[in-house]
């Protein structure tokens, strides 16, 4: 059975350029509600931890160089099959790729600069959300 929740990230460049209230106007009329919600600067050590399945991965030092190099904003989201239509709403890794009104279309400036993150499976949903958060941090009873 498909969970109910998934955890995003808006990244760096996004918060930078101050698409933090459009990208969380998009999730909620997509019919997600915010279970939690935090700002925080992740320690370079933090980003590799999070992104360690890419650990091999050429990409892998500039993503916890970005991941790493400003604030970000951290979410729990619900919804009913939360994980993949929230990868739908987002959209493909490269925005180049990305279908129109997907998030990463609107507001990623580019493939390792892409606005935001959305877990991939049920599995990394649930560690994901218990990386960033503590019981009582949610908005609602979850
Ligand atoms: P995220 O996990 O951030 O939601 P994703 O699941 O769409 O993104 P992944 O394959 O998990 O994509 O890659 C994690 C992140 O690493 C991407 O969001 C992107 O910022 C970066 N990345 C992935 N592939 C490349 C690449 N070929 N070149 C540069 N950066 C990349
Ligand atoms: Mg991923």
């Amino acid at each position: 059975m498909a969970g109910n929740k998934t955890l995003t990230i808006i990244k760096p460049g996004a918060v930078k350029n101050r698409h933090i209230g459009g990208i969380f106007a998009k999730i909620e009329e997509a019919g997600f509600r915010v279970s939690a919600i935090k700002s925080l600067k992740l320690a370079p050590a933090e980003a590799e931890v999070f992104y360690s399945i890419h650990r091999d991965k050429p990409f892998f030092q500039e993503l916890v160089d970005f991941m790493s190099s400003g604030p970000v904003v951290a979410a729990v989201l619900k919804k009913e099959d939360a994980v993949e239509d929230f990868r739908e709403l987002i959209g493909s890794t490269d925005p180049a790729e990305a279908k129109e009104g997907t998030i990463r279309k609107l507001f990623a400036e580019s493939k390792s600069h892409n606005a935001i993150h959305g877990s991939d499976s049920d599995e990394n949903a649930e560690n994901e959300c218990n990386f960033f958060f503590s019981k009582k941090e949610y908005l609602e009873k979850h």
